[in-house]
């Protein structure tokens, strides 16, 4: 899918940070784990840059529109790296999520490439388990969650040599076991999170600073915000992540996107 963003917002690198750059003719495990190191100093825009050095392949950026994602979004485009932006729509999310899609678009100029799931596939879930058969157990929303979630984003990460998301180490439990940089060996490529060490409300100064869109569902107390069916606000002073799939164990509250298909992450420099 093309990329349609003006060539003023998505050109090489301008600068490069004033860091020790690693070597890219490492096995990826060890950049990671190089990577990883180099990003715990620098800022994000100085993170990107390093990144997008050390990664001669195409770069991808996946957003799902949330605090962290718009953040990012804002910090890619003034790093001026190459990368390209792309979500998932699921065809379950709400309404206010689309028109921030199409906010963003418009505030920066840039388009934002939509994956979405295979038709067959999703006719055949549907058949199967019904159009909200998610509630009904893990396993089934799991099955949902492959079909919307999972296979589009496998292609919409095809060809891609490193991977961008708005991961944040607060977010969860499970997300304090993931790393800077990691290497997906189910999709073969690095993923950096280059906002790992932020917390929210770091993140939600600088989207306020800098005048980034946001959903206004953030202001109704949707602090994560996925598919609107299995989405609730959360009580202050409750996890960030509560609101997501309420209704099943803690443990259990991703979707396959983080996880490698036998559901493990693989940790930059388990294997060096
Ligand atoms: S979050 Fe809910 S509606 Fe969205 S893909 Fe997963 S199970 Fe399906």
């Amino acid at each position: 899918m093309p990329s349609l963003s003006p060539p003023s917002l998505r050109g090489a690198p301008t600068a490069q940070p004033d860091v020790a750059q690693p070597p890219i003719t490492q096995s990826p495990i060890t950049l990671a784990a190089s990577l990883g190191t180099a990003f715990q100093p620098l800022d994000p825009v100085e993170r990107l840059l390093l990144l997008r050095h050390a990664v001669p392949g195409p770069l991808v950026f996946t957003t799902s529109f949330g605090l962290e994602d718009q953040a990012l979004t804002h910090l890619i485009l003034r790093s001026e790296i190459e990368a390209r932006f792309v979500t998932l729509d699921t065809g379950r999310l709400f309404p206010e999520t689309h028109a921030l899609w199409a906010a963003t678009e418009r505030h920066y100029g840039i388009r934002i490439e939509g994956y979405y799931p295979d038709t067959a596939a999703l006719e055949a879930l549907v058949d199967a388990q019904g159009i909200d058969g998610f509630y009904t157990g893990r396993e089934a929303r799991h099955a949902c969650c492959a079909v919307r979630k999972v296979a589009p984003l496998a292609r919409a990460l095809h060809g891609a040599a490193g991977w961008i998301t708005g991961l944040r180490a607060d977010q969860s439990a499970t997300r304090q076991d993931m790393d800077f940089v990691s290497f997906d060996q189910a999709r073969g490529l690095l993923k950096a999170n280059p906002l790992f060490d932020w917390p929210r409300d770091r993140i939600a100064a600088l989207v306020s600073d800098e005048q980034v869109p946001s959903n206004p569902l953030h202001q109704h107390g949707f602090l994560s915000i996925g598919c609107a069916p299995c989405t609730r606000a959360v009580a202050p002073g409750e996890p960030e992540r509560a609101g997501r799939w309420w209704w099943e164990d803690e443990q259990t509250k991703e979707c396959g996107l983080h996880l490698s298909p036998d559901g493990r992450l693989v940790r930059a420099g388990a294997h060096a």
